[in-house]
Order: C-alpha cells, then sequence, then structure tokens
C-alpha cells in the first residue's frame, strides 16, 4: 500500500484542496468535513441528532445549524504522518482527520 501524504494545501472559501505525494489534488466540502468531525465531541452530538428516540421537528433544526453551513478552514495542521487537524472559524480544532478518511470525502468540481 502506498504511503501517501498531502504535500500542500490550498484554503479556498468552503473548499480545501490537498496536494498528494503522488501528483493527485482531491478537493474538499468544508461544510461535509465539519459535519463529520470525528472528534468525541462531534461524534457524541451526531448520535443524538440520530438518536430514533429524539423528536423530528428538533432533529431538523439541529441539522441545519449556521455554523456548519458556513464552516471555513481557518488554518491546517499535521497529526504525525496519517491525519491532518483543522482550526475552523468556528473555534473547534479537536477533530483529528485521518488520510483514509479524507480521500474518502473528495467532490468533484
Ligand atoms: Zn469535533
Amino acid at each position: 500500500m502506498k504511503n501517501l501524504q498531502p504535500t500542500g494545501f490550498d484554503l479556498e472559501p468552503g473548499v480545501l484542496i490537498i496536494q498528494w505525494t503522488d501528483g493527485n489534488r482531491t478537493a474538499h466540502d468544508m461544510g461535509i468535513l465539519r459535519k463529520q468531525c470525528p472528534c468525541a465531541t462531534c461524534r457524541a452530538e451526531r448520535d443524538k441528532i440520530e438518536s430514533p428516540k429524539g423528536l423530528s421537528s428538533l432533529r431538523v433544526i439541529q441539522s441545519s445549524t449556521p455554523t456548519v453551513a458556513r464552516a471555513q478552514i481557518l488554518q491546517v495542521l499535521p497529526v504525525g504522518r496519517y491525519a491532518l487537524t483543522f482550526h475552523w472559524n468556528d473555534g473547534h480544532q479537536t477533530g483529528i482527520y485521518a488520510y483514509d478518511f479524507l480521500l474518502k470525502t473528495t467532490i468533484s468540481r
């Protein structure tokens, strides 16, 4: 298996571009990345939202949180040789995004 590493980043409004060691460039929707934040806090939030016990009206309100819709990455920091962490415009920065995960969330432009 290839050991892909990012070699550079482009922070566009709402879109993160990653340049990889194999020469590929991948685009990632920041709104999707923010919503899928893998940290424990966000995972617990999502579990609450997806809980079948929750009221449907409550779910709708929570899933359209404005801060999520306007998510913007301010800074990208490497975590070891396997992941990245992002500083978001809402102050959040505890999510660790493994390269494997990022490569599964690419968008075409
Ligand atoms: Zn999080």
